[in-house]
């Protein structure tokens, strides 16, 4: 079994790049922004409390993330392995992560970190929010608040997984099949 997780800061390709290795390591892919943005447009209640997180470029609270999270992998028994996308973005999530998949005797195979620098980042962000229609990708001043909640909050799991032997920077600068082909090379020598 396989299980990925694709670090990152927002723009960095992390869904671009999970839609390829999927299929390639027949992975199930979880995304939290995903399932989030699903939440609400189905207009759930979690859906309600994440929108008003999301709109402004903040972390949605932890236990309501995790809590989403382990459902996703319970509603996944017969998955070989899985991408996780966006999650854990805190400490608290990523021992929460570790805890829970040790109860299944499961565990994180590596960390993928897609590095690009913020301006590029930037850039492709404003690009995308273009046609997805996504608020948080529309305004600088959010994109810049989800790159301080990035520095302040998620990028410290860069040494929580370094202290796991887990950690694996690629550079996220270049084609998507540039990127795939960085990766993938990477996930055959694991
Ligand atoms: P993403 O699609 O990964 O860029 O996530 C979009 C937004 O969803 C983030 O800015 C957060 O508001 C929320 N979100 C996604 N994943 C998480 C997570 N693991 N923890 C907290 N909030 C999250």
């Amino acid at each position: 079994m396989i299980n990925l997780v694709l670090f990152g800061k927002p723009g960095a390709g992390k869904g671009t790049q999970a839609t390829f290795l999927k299929t390639k390591y027949n992975l199930v892919h979880i995304s939290t922004g995903d399932l989030f943005r699903y939440n609400i447009q189905n207009e759930t209640d979690l859906g309600t409390l994440a929108k008003s997180f999301m709109d402004k470029g903040d972390l949605v609270p932890d236990q309501v993330t995790i809590d989403m999270l382990e459902a996703e992998v319970n509603r996944n028994p017969q998955a070989q392995g899985f991408i996780f996308d966006g999650f854990p973005r805190t400490k608290s999530q990523a021992a929460a992560l570790d805890a829970f998949l040790e109860g299944k005797k499961m565990n994180i195979t590596a960390t993928i970190a897609l590095e690009a620098d913020d301006d590029i980042l930037v850039a492709r962000l404003l690009e995308r929010g273009k046609s997805s229609g996504r608020s948080d990708d529309q305004d600088e001043s959010k994109i810049l608040n989800r790159f301080e909640e990035y520095n302040q909050k998620t990028a410290p799991l860069k040494a929580y997984y370094q202290g796991q032997n887990k950690f694996h920077p690629i550079n996220g600068i270049g084609t998507i099949d540039e990127i795939t082909t960085r990766l993938t090379q990477l996930i055959d020598r694991l």
